[in-house]
């Protein structure tokens, strides 16, 4: 098939990856000149596992183009896929059109023949209709059919989830168009469910996942600031949870609150449509509310662990809003450095693959180590921030010697409590009992190479 995709960011591109290497022809488009003149020149504009290699392999067996051009990549094409961005509005914290609006009317120019056009972002339920007035009044000739294909990607791993996606929801108002979503997932089609739903309840799935998502966090968070309190481990009891089917182990991970650029926006987006609709969702405010707070509970129990210390030194490992992303909008670690660099704090920062996008954020504000054991040089406390597996193989041994103080916050639970406390940490991990260090002061000074 001949496929137009629209917006080349951590949706849209491994998308168009992913369909090109299934045997379609794609054509990426993205008004971000800059964005497409590296792709042109065969350089990713972002980090995801395995994309790489396709990206290469499409490019050079032709399958696989990138244009600024709507024309170009629209033009002849069965499906036009629109992947761009929906922000939050600034002030009233409703998914922002504007990206969405502004491509339907672009690309409407410039349909030809039967084309279904697919709404990949992730959109106000009811934006099917609006996205189908829009291109039927600036085309009244055009021959189209508009679907909602939510996506389900997890960043860091899109590559694999494109090709092996849990459930492929399709929200079609005609059974011509519902045929041609068919045949672009044929090849899915003996190893997933596809569901075939009403455009507006495809559109509400998406949110409704998220914010079940964003609950189900905000509960095992909550659930470990009580175990910190009574002496149960909180790794334990989710453990026992999730053994339960109806439960499922999945999401059960207590850490610094979920981040990133869908959780946050898409809850909120949610609870702004069901205010809108007069119906109360308790749920997904207070899981809004409470993920705010948890960054700056994490901030506090950091400076807590430096409160004796003047102008103490904070070592961070991890500022990407996961492992297996260079993505930082939204992270949890840059909140938490926001709320540290409020009280002056002395910040050196290492992340394995999002030095760059942090860069971006936080400027000068912090400094950037080149690997993993530079910000602990003299350091008085380490937090870690993202749950990246290399973070687990700290020597701790060695860290202690770097650090003038031994105090470390795993705000993800990656390192062994026991070992740090033998290593002489005073270790506070999340959701038990801070672990303090067996030896007689938590300070320790030695220089190493
Ligand atoms: P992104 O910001 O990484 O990329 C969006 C791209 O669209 C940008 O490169 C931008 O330049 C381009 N763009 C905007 N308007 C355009 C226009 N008129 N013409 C051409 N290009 C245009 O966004 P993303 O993270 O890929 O998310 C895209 C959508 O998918 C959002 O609605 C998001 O909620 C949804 N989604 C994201 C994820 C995720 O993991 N990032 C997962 C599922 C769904």
């Amino acid at each position: 098939m001949k496929i137009g995709i629209i917006g080349t960011g951590y949706v849209g591109l491994p998308s168009g990856v992913g369909f090109a290497e299934l045997g379609n022809q794609v054509t990426c488009i993205d008004q971000n000149v800059e964005k497409i003149e590296s792709l042109q020149a065969g350089k990713l504009t972002l980090y995801e596992d395995g994309l790489e290699e396709l990206f290469v392999k499409n490019i050079k067996e032709g399958r696989l183009r990138f244009t600024t051009s709507m024309k170009e990549g629209v033009s002849g094409a069965d499906v036009v896929i629109i992947a761009v961005g929906t922000p939050p509005h600034p002030v009233t914290k409703e998914a922002d059109m504007k990206y969405i609006y502004a491509a339907a009317t672009e690309l409407s120019q410039y349909l030809t023949g039967y084309t279904v056009v697919a709404n990949k972002s992730t959109v106000p339920v009811g934006t099917g209709d609006d996205v189908e007035t829009i291109i039927k009044k600036t085309n009244p000739f055009a021959n189209f059919d508009v679907v909602s294909l939510p996506e389900f990607l997890r960043e860091g791993f899109a590559i694999h989830d494109f090709f092996n996606p849990d459930r492929i929801v399709v929200g079609a108002n005609t059974e011509k168009a519902a045929n041609v979503i068919k045949e672009l997932y044929k090849p899915f089609a003996n190893k997933t469910k596809m569901l075939f739903v009403k455009r507006r309840s495809s559109e509400t799935i998406k949110y409704a996942s998220n914010a079940f998502l964003a609950i189900k966090i905000h509960y095992i968070n909550e659930m470990a600031n009580f175990c910190e309190k009574t002496g149960a481990d909180v790794l334990e009891v989710a453990q026992g949870m999730g053994l339960d089917s109806r439960i499922g182990p999945k999401f059960l991970n207590p850490g610094p609150g979920y981040g990133g650029s869908c959780f946050p926006k898409d809850t909120m987006a949610m609870a702004y449509m069901a205010r809108q609709n007069n119906v109360e969702m308790s749920l997904i405010n207070a899981a809004i509310e409470g993920n705010k707070a948890r960054k700056k509970q994490m901030a506090e129990r950091i400076l807590e662990a430096v409160k004796d210390i003047e102008a103490p030194k904070i070592a961070v490992l991890g500022l990407a809003f996961k492992d297996g992303t260079d993505d930082c909008r939204q992270s949890p670690a840059m909140e938490i450095i926001a709320n540290l660099l409020e009280k002056n704090a002395n910040i050196t920062a290492y992340d394995p693959k999002a030095m760059g996008t942090a860069c971006q954020l936080l400027g000068n504000k912090i400094t950037y180590a080149d690997d993993m054991y530079h910000p602990l040089k003299d350091a008085d406390v380490l937090a870690i921030l993202t749950e990246w597996k290399q973070f687990r193989e700290l020597d701790l041994q060695k860290a202690s010697m770097l650090m003038r103080h031994k105090n470390i916050v795993d705000c993800r639970n990656l390192l062994d409590a026991k070992k740090a406390v033998e290593a002489g940490f005073k270790y506070q991990g999340i959701g038990k009992k801070a672990e303090p260090s067996t030896s007689e002061s938590s300070t320790h000074q030695t220089e190493v190479a």
